[in-house]
């Protein structure tokens, strides 16, 4: 795409035909019009590119008849869209003919191609020179600008078809932004994606109006057409100040750094509108003020983005490749601006070509960050959901703990869970007096470890030495039971040292599949069952099931019993 529009700018903005001034002179007497050749005498003519002035009330250009008749004739004077109070063309002929054509800001009708003006120059047999005289120009483009041109059929005066259609591909070019920021905002809700938004659609206008391409649309008079002109390149910039302090990441960018940056950005902004109205007394220096109002945020951005490279920022390093090339144009027109020179025409239309440059940069930047953010979160999510299995996780046997039973166990029971057993070491008492605590500790890890052995049974640790199952699946009576064996038989080939078996009690509750109930009730009777195991012997398992009717199954709302019949009695 870059290379696209490279090639394209390789085409020269405005036509081949295009004649500049072979001098140019400023001056502040009240001349006279020009009435032969000796009056050019009279004018201090500066016959190099350069020393444009705004601050003096007339700006003159002088075109030669050999350079006019050498680009095959002209019938235009072009420049760019710019306030002044007259331009006065003078025609001289050979043998002393003189004709003059004079406009005034009304009497600019339509524009040229691109943020172009064309005057019609007065016609005159065997052309030998041509002066232009602009009196009271609005900054020194409309003179360093200016050219002559022949108008033909086909082919526009001012940019050429070329340029225009590189600016609307560009300004095509700013459309994926928008839509693919939209999306990522709707991911991540972070500020920078709104002010890269607000940056592209600045650029939108930037484009839009400098191309001139908005002029075919709407009719605007010549002082707004070029008071939005010299404005339009403000918004982005504001914005991308904006964009910037927000792109950073928090850590590169300190608090003091990101004020001043936007500061600069709102002074550029407000500065360079307020020297774009069209008072009267800023005219001299109205441009100057203008060009200047950058030169703050340029000198804090490049501050701001070698702090945040020397802080290890990723994200700068979009900004810097993205805007070096735009600041380095950017300060080429600022200086220019000040009328120091007049760059060839090839420079104007750097200023694009850069700008496509950082769009794509800082979309690149922008999908980059979006996807660091993202992996951010991601993590810390993750961190956040491992640390909510620790809130529910006990710490000694990694079993869930009763928190976690209560908080589940409705859907866990919709999940067809519908057997709970409470399992009670017997005399773990003796164990921690006889062989110390720490061994204790271990039985109760072995003990966890028998009953994470099942996948249809979920292991709890509800108290000190007292467990909770809860189980699905069919079999129950049978497959609880081997499991309370089968803690004694893990307990005696896991840890050495034990003499005496360790056996536990369990009392056993199975409950009717698919109806609703609640954990405090069906907790309630196997609690009563273990009670009873204990006190007829310890190390048995004593079982009841629950008949449960009608009642459909609610994951969150409270059971609304039926029916409830006690089915089974003790089984050992
Ligand atoms: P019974 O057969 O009636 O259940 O007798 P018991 O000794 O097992 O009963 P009791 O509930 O009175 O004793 C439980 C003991 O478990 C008391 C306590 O010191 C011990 N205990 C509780 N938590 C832990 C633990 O985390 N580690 C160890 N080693 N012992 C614990
Ligand atoms: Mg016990
Ligand atoms: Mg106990």
């Amino acid at each position: 795409m870059l290379l696209f529009i490279a090639a394209m700018m390789a085409g020269t903005a405005r036509a081949e035909t295009s004649v500049r001034p072979v001098c140019h002179a400023h001056s502040d007497q009240d001349l006279p019009t020009l009435q032969n050749a000796a009056d050019l005498s009279r004018i201090d003519w500066i016959c190099r590119n350069g020393d444009y002035r705004a601050s003096e009330d007339n700006a003159w250009l002088m075109f030669s008849g050999d350079d006019i008749q050498e680009a095959g004739g002209a019938s235009h004077f072009v420049t760019q869209i710019s306030r002044f109070d007259r331009i006065e063309i003078t025609a001289f002929g050979r043998g002393g003919a003189v004709t003059h054509a004079r406009y005034g800001p009304d009497d600019v009708e339509g524009y040229a191609a691109g943020p172009n003006m064309a005057l019609a120059m007065p016609i005159i047999e065997d052309m030998t020179a041509v002066v232009v005289r602009i009196s009271k120009p609005w900054g020194t483009a409309i003179a360093a600008e200016g050219v002559l041109q022949q108008a033909t059929t086909g082919a526009p005066l001012g940019w050429t078809t070329q340029m225009t259609t590189m600016l609307a591909i560009l300004m095509g070019l700013l459309i994926a932004p928008l839509v693919y920021n939209y999306a990522f905002f709707l991911v991540l809700r972070e500020r920078f994606i709104l002010w890269h938004i607000a940056m592209v659609l600045g650029m939108t206008f930037f484009l839009g109006t400098t191309s001139g391409i908005y002029l075919r649309f709407v009719d605007v008079s010549l002082p707004v057409a070029a008071f939005i002109n010299q404005v339009a390149f403000l918004f982005p910039t504001a914005a991308g100040a904006a964009f910037c302090t927000h792109f950073i990441e928090p850590f590169a960018m300190s608090k003091r750094m990101r004020d001043w940056t936007l500061g600069a950005g709102l002074f550029t902004l407000f500065v360079g509108i307020y020297a774009s109205l069209p008072f009267d007394w800023m005219r001299p220096f109205g441009t100057t003020v203008y060009y200047l109002s950058y030169v703050p945020l340029i000198a804090i951005f490049v501050a701001g983005m070698y702090c945040a490279a020397r802080r290890r920022s990723r994200a700068v390093w979009f900004q810097i490749y993205g805007w070096t090339p735009i600041l380095l144009v950017g300060i080429e027109r600022i200086i220019r601006g000040l009328g120091l020179y007049a760059a060839p025409v090839w420079l104007d239309q750097a200023i694009y070509l850069t700008l496509a440059f950082e769009i794509v940069l800082t979309a690149l930047g922008v999908v980059d960050r979006f996807d660091v953010l993202r992996a951010d979160r991601d993590k810390a999510e993750a961190r956040i959901d491992a640390l909510s299995t620790l809130v529910d996780r006990d710490a000694l046997t990694g079993l869930f703990n009763r928190r976690a039973l209560e908080t589940r166990y409705p859907d866990l029971r919709a999940d067809g869970f519908s057997a709970l057993a409470i399992i009670d070491i017997d005399h773990f008492k003796r164990i921690n007096d006889q062989f110390g605590h720490a061994m204790g500790d271990r039985v109760l890890q072995e003990v966890a470890a028998t009953l994470s052995s099942d996948a249809d049974i979920i292991g709890y640790r509800i108290g000190g030495e007292e467990f909770l199952m809860l189980m699905r699946g069919t079999d129950l009576q049978r497959r609880a039971e081997q499991m309370r064996r089968a803690i004694s038989i893990r307990v005696a080939n896991e840890i050495e040292g034990i003499d005496t078996p360790v056996t536990a009690s369990m009392g056993l509750v199975d409950t009717t599949p698919g109806v609703a109930t609640t954990l405090r009730r069906v907790y309630a009777h196997a609690d009563r069952l273990l009670y009873e195991a204990k006190n007829s012997g310890r190390n048995r398992m004593l079982s009841e099931r629950i008949q449960l009717f009608d009642a459909p199954i609610r994951r969150k709302g409270e059971d609304r019993r039926t029916g409830e019949r006690r089915a089974a009695g003790a089984a050992h």
